[in-house]
């Protein structure tokens, strides 16, 4: 590098500044050497500060909203798509590209749907994912309805950058489960699934719950399913802030709220990404079921009919509910999405009832949780108290319903709404 005021720099300066670069270039040739290690992690310590590194710990692409099955309670709004399209692999592609254009490595990407595995070209773009240095590990998560085609079997086969995740949703609803995660074990794919006796997270329907931005702060910082999602080539802080905005089930969903990945240069892009990092909140979380607590349901069932759990939908459509008298541990959120990602279901709305792996912590209460009227509990949630404070009595809205046991240490309550108590009167007589 020329000296640009050499005059002002000692003669000994200039000699001791020779060595260095000598020493340097010396060292440049050997790149096992002591000062190529230094002076590697200089610069990389500079670069870092002039253009630091974006790390995503975990995302999901959704290829389609095809799905074998139709769950009343998919929190990933799958039940309202009607007549869903196949994927095009190369309009998906064109999103994984701008991502990836974007940022610099990726922990956890999901390829999800709907079911992945209905779609044709998945081998394909299953080649093209592993072909790319920045994914650390690629997930193919499938409701285990369906048999895995044997060319991405062995597209998977004795690779550890990427697995199978499996849904169990039990004999009723996916029969060959065994079968196929046995087959896909016999190809020597790494199998991830999760245990029988697993409930949902309600997420409730689309109305508003005139949430403060308070409120909605809290209903954030508390919520498991922060987990980053690409649908329609949108980068978006979660499934259900997705799939409402495509579905018009949430209206206007502001700009700073997702990224459109192809509408923007790449390092608009990376600027975007990395201020949803730093959100407080979102317009969906002012529409979600976590603004009033984590309400547990059976997984799985099956809507007969087009799904009623729409912006109108009728809150007491389940034949039972339980809740969680608890919350999840304050923290790092990108911490908690990883977490939660490493457990959950397409349905994102998925709790191993075992709750260690979602980071319950038993001993904390937040009285906010359970209380019936979305303001009111709101209100409590953002209190500091809500986070402080624990309770020995239940809540006023547990209060009615019966403890049908404990998940993790917490209680778990139950009741039977009245109105599909009638009905099940009505059919034994
Ligand atoms: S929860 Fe999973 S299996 Fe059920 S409809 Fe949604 S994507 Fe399909
Ligand atoms: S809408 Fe908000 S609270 Fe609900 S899942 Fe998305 S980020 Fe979480």
């Amino acid at each position: 590098m020329p000296l640009k005021y050499p005059q002002l720099i000692s003669p000994e300066m200039q000699a001791q500044y020779a060595y260095q670069k000598a020493k340097l270039t010396k060292a440049l040739e050997r790149t096992d050497s002591l000062e190529f290690e230094m002076l590697y992690r200089l610069v990389a310590r500079e670069m870092a500060q002039v253009h630091p590194a974006l790390i995503i710990p975990y995302v999901e692409l959704c290829i389609s909203p095809q799905c074998t099955l139709r769950c009343r309670d998919c929190a990933n709004f799958m039940q309202h798509y009607h007549k869903p399209q196949p994927m095009d692999l190369e309009q998906v592609w064109s999103w994984v590209t701008a991502f990836l254009e974007s940022v610099d490595h990726v922990m956890t990407f999901r390829v999800m749907g709907g079911e992945p595995l209905m779609q044709k070209q998945l081998p394909e773009l299953m080649q093209r994912l592993l072909a790319q240095p920045k994914l650390q590990h690629i997930q193919v998560v499938s409701n285990a309805t369906l048999m895995p085609k044997d060319e991405l079997l062995n597209l998977m086969s004795n690779n550890h950058r990427c697995s199978m995740f499996f849904s169990n949703y039990g004999p009723k609803v996916a029969p060959r489960y065994q079968e196929i995660v046995k087959h896909c074990q016999e190809h020597h794919v790494l199998v991830e699934t999760l245990r029988p006796d697993i409930s949902w997270f309600d997420m409730g329907d689309c109305s508003d719950r005139h949430l403060t931005p308070e409120q909605m702060a809290a209903t954030y910082q508390r919520c498991p399913n922060n987990c980053r999602h690409i649908w329609n080539g949108e980068f978006h802080h979660c499934p259900r802030s997705a799939h409402a905005k495509y579905l018009g089930l949430i209206k206007d969903i502001p700009e700073q709220d997702y990224v459109p990945l192809l509408a923007l240069d790449a390092e608009t892009r990376r600027t975007r990404i990395r201020k949803m990092y730093d959100a407080d909140y979102i317009k969906a979380c002012n529409h979600c079921g976590f603004a009033t607590g984590f309400h547990l349901i059976p997984c799985a069932i099956q809507a007969e009919k087009p799904s009623r759990r729409g912006p109108h939908a009728d809150a007491n459509a389940a034949d039972t509910s339980a809740t969680v008298t608890g919350t999840l541990k304050q923290g790092n959120q990108a911490e908690q999405s990883a977490q939660v990602s490493s457990t959950n279901t397409p349905s994102m709305g998925l709790v191993d009832t075992s709750a260690t792996a979602l980071n319950l912590n038993s001993s904390v209460y937040i009285s906010a949780l359970n209380n019936p009227t979305p303001t009111a509990t709101s209100a409590a949630a953002n209190s500091s108290a809500a986070t402080a404070a624990a309770p020995a009595a239940a809540p006023a809205a547990v209060a009615g319903m019966k403890q049908v046991g404990t998940v993790g240490g917490l209680k778990v309550y139950a009741q039977r709404h009245a109105n599909n108590h009638k009905k099940s009167k009505k059919k034994r007589r």
